[in-house]
């Protein structure tokens, strides 16, 4: 991992003024604070910051010499919960101010709007090492990095240039500008000649999870606005979403079973499953995928022209500023998530912590945890309650390490519709064993466990 850069290293001894201002000066009253820094604020970092601070609510009166002071940066004033971000385009609302939230516990827990920028590592463990970001200099005892993912392009040509990555609400606003601006480019055709035939195709890159639930947000959105706005013009365009996957089967981590549904529940609406289409080169007016015949191997190219940007799922990275990790820390083998021991600390750094879509870390079986909100959750539960029970009080006895529990999975078919894999229901011998459901009541479910999220 980069991130021995001498400009680090050089700063990392030094007494700057940043760090001689975090230490009192003679005679000066000064409280010292136990001080966290978040850094990022999405589904990691707000749960750890939410955590600590309903721990310390239920520990009133239990008053501790070192008063707690946290501070999450993040440069976007809003949390976005990215589960809800392609329901955005059928009228979800993803994401609720910081602000508010962060109003309520006053000095304790701060947010500041800003970017993490660089550290200058402490010389002792009894002194603070300082955060600097875009909004000045953070001391602190602990830092927790909470930077979740950006897109993996896997080197693919033109992957990057001609392919729309759907991470955040401003892709999703210029997705959703890119589909009005082509039905309305459609209708003007339609309105000069009425019988030209008119083909809108769209193309998804990667059938997993995210791939499937845009398809069918996608869909309804597409009928809707057709019914809408242009029931004249386009009522006999039929949307033509395809989903293009490089391996055998749709959502590769899901069991055969889980597969077939989603199949059945795609089909249904439509839409055009190609597996077995590895992406080779994306331009700005076509898409080149290679499929391996599974018997003889042999290798066919398949051309589709593209009218909009293709949407790149394809795959995830951990996004990891380099000048915010220690020098030689390392990267989880076969992966680009940050290494952490059992405690999801930096091995060597015990003051920093690494959680989420950023954090290389195994399971039993010795499987990477999957990059999901669930992981990151309870991650983020485990990190506050070590920084509280063990950072914060000393303690001599070290915690148990962390382990993450499959809770199962909830897949959106579309509006009113849901997968739940049997992870998730009670473990009653021969009840529910293998069940997978799916319908208007995991829809519910779904939408009620979520919206819980955002309150
Ligand atoms: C569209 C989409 C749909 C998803 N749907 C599901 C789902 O249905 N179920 C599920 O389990 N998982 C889902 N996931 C995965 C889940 O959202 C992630 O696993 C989870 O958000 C990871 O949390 P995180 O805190 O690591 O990162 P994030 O939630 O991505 O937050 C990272 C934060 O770090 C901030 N940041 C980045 N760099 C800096 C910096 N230098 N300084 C300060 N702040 C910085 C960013 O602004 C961001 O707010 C989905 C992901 C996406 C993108």
């Amino acid at each position: 991992m980069v991130n021995s850069s001498s400009q680090l290293t050089r700063h990392s001894r030094q007494q700057t003024p940043e760090r001689q201002a975090a230490r009192p000066s003679a005679g000066q009253q000064h409280v010292d604070t136990f001080d966290v820094v978040v850094i990022g604020g999405g589904i990691g970092g707000f749960t750890l910051a939410k955590a600590m601070m309903k721990a310390e609510r239920a520990s009133n009166g239990h008053r501790h010499k070192q008063p707690l002071r946290i501070r999450l940066i993040d440069p976007q004033p809003a949390f976005i919960f990215r589960p809800y971000l392609y329901e955005t385009l059928n009228g979800r609302q993803p994401s609720v101010d910081r602000k508010p939230f962060f109003d309520q516990w006053g000095e304790a827990c701060q947010y500041v709007q800003g970017s993490a920028e660089w550290i200058e590592w402490a010389p002792s463990a009894e002194t603070k090492s300082i955060l600097h970001t875009t909004q000045g200099p953070l001391p602190f005892n602990v830092a927790v990095l909470a930077t979740g993912a950006r897109p993996n392009y896997y080197n693919i040509e033109g992957a990057r240039q001609h392919t729309i990555p759907l991470l955040n609400p401003n892709h999703m606003a210029r997705f959703q500008h890119a589909i009005d601006e082509r039905l309305e480019q459609l209708a003007q055709i339609r309105r000069k000649q009425p019988y030209e035939y008119l083909q809108l195709p769209f193309y998804i890159i990667g059938a997993g999870p995210s791939g499937v639930e845009l398809s069918f947000e996608l869909n309804t959105y597409l009928h809707r606005q057709i019914v809408e706005h242009y029931p004249q013009e386009l009522a006999s365009l039929q949307p033509d979403i395809r989903l293009i996957e490089a391996e055998h089967n749709i959502l590769p981590m899901a069991s055969e079973k889980e597969q077939a549904i989603v199949m059945q529940h795609l089909l249904a609406a439509g839409i055009h499953v190609h597996s077995n289409n590895r992406v080779k080169l994306v331009t700005d007016t076509t898409l080149i995928t290679e499929s391996t015949h599974p018997d003889t191997k042999e290798v066919v190219e398949t051309i589709w022209e593209v009218d909009l940007p293709p949407i790149w799922l394809a795959g995830i990275q951990a996004n990891i500023p380099p000048r915010l990790l220690p020098e030689n820390t390392e990267q989880l083998p076969g992966s680009d998530r940050v290494c952490v021991n059992d405690w999801l600390e930096i091995p060597g750094h015990a003051n920093m912590y690494v959680i989420g879509d950023a954090a290389g870390v195994t399971d039993a079986s010795g499987s990477v945890v999957p990059a999901s909100s669930q992981a990151t959750e309870q991650m983020a539960q485990y990190v506050a309650d070590d920084i509280l029970q063990y950072k914060r009080r000393h303690l001599p006895q070290r915690r148990k390490g962390f382990v993450f529990k499959n809770k199962g999975q909830v897949v959106s078919l579309g509006q009113h519709k849901a997968m739940l894999t049997p992870e998730l229901l009670p473990k009653i011998p021969g009840l529910f064993d293998n069940l997978t459901m799916h319908g208007r009541h995991i829809a519910w479910l779904r939408q009620t466990y979520y919206d819980a999220k955002l309150t």
